[in-house]
């Protein structure tokens, strides 16, 4: 075995993926927190442009380890896609996120959803189910996608995005600008938001190219009527920014960080029924 020494996190390097018997331990463990609660949800506020109104909040995966402390997605959604936990560890948070913002007197919530289980056929049938199990009304639960479910089979992407609208939910483009986004692909898929990656709203401060770039990008949202949401808004400069570009709505820890759920609640006197 490998010495983890006294940093428990190094189990979780990537450079140890290619240990299939630890890449299988950590799945063991991660199917046992699926089943032992140690998998919930964070959220992080969503604001109308000029800052003054909580329009919405993204659920964002944790896992709480029950020695390891707090995972980290970025540790463990690839873990999950590659061993399948995904569609589990996907209901768990849709139904944590549906169940809180059902508590709510107006904010949406956000969910992420991989392409492997965008690409299920029982997808649909989960939502509904978890729409019908916490009582939220489905305009406001927001559904975000990536354009990697467009690449790999674009007829049944389109499907599945009339299917999920044709029920009241939103659907969101996650992270647009990073990936292979054909422009054909914002016209041809029915989308109701677009999520200007962080990426672009970092590269403001590096100059006016990127401010072009980014001008170009809400501009196009607007035009084809989607709601244009920024991420990644670190500083009141970048914001000011955004919203003058025309940007919709705005995330980021100028805004708020990613909290959990009482403390969420507690901070914007939501539920105030407890
Ligand atoms: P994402 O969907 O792009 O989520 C936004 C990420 O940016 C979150 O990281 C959030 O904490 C972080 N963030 C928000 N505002 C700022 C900011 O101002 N500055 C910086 N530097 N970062 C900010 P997190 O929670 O670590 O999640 C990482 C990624 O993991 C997410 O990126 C998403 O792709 C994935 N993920 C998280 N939860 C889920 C889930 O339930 N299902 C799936 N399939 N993927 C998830
Ligand atoms: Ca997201
Ligand atoms: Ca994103
Ligand atoms: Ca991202």
């Amino acid at each position: 075995a490998k010495a983890a020494g006294k940093n428990c996190a190094v189990a979780f390097h990537p450079d140890m993926d290619r240990d299939e018997s630890h890449r299988r331990y950590l799945e063991r463990e991660l199917r046992g927190a699926l089943i032992n609660g140690e998998i919930s949800i964070e959220l992080q506020p969503i604001f109308s442009a000029d800052g003054q109104r909580l329009e919405g909040a993204e659920a964002l995966a944790r896992w709480n380890h029950s020695y390891r402390g707090r995972i980290l997605p970025v540790e463990f959604i690839p873990l999950a896609e590659t061993s399948g936990l995904i569609h589990q560890l996907g209901q768990v948070v849709l139904r944590q996120a549906c169940r809180a913002a059902a508590r709510w007197d107006g904010p949406f919530v956000s969910v992420n959803v991989s392409p492997l289980e965008f690409r299920r056929d029982d997808f649909i049938l989960n939502v509904r189910a978890a729409l019908e199990a916490s009582g939220l009304p489905p305009e406001r639960l927001v559904l975000e996608i990536t354009e990697g479910v467009m690449i790999e089979n674009a007829d049944h992407a389109l499907h599945a995005i009339r299917a999920i609208r044709a029920l009241g939910v939103k659907v969101a483009l996650d992270d647009f600008g990073t990936g292979f986004s054909s422009l054909s692909y914002l016209r041809k898929f029915e989308l109701d938001a677009l999520k200007v990656d962080r990426s672009f709203v970092t590269d403001l401060d590096n100059g006016a190219e990127a401010a072009t770039i980014l001008h170009c990008v809400v501009n196009l949202g607007r035009a084809l009527g989607l709601s244009v949401v920024a991420e990644g808004v670190e500083t009141a400069d970048q914001a000011r920014f955004l919203r003058a570009a025309g940007c919709h709505r705005m995330q980021g820890y100028h805004f708020g960080r990613p909290m959990p759920l009482a403390g969420f609640e507690a901070h914007f006197g939501l539920a105030p029924d407890g």
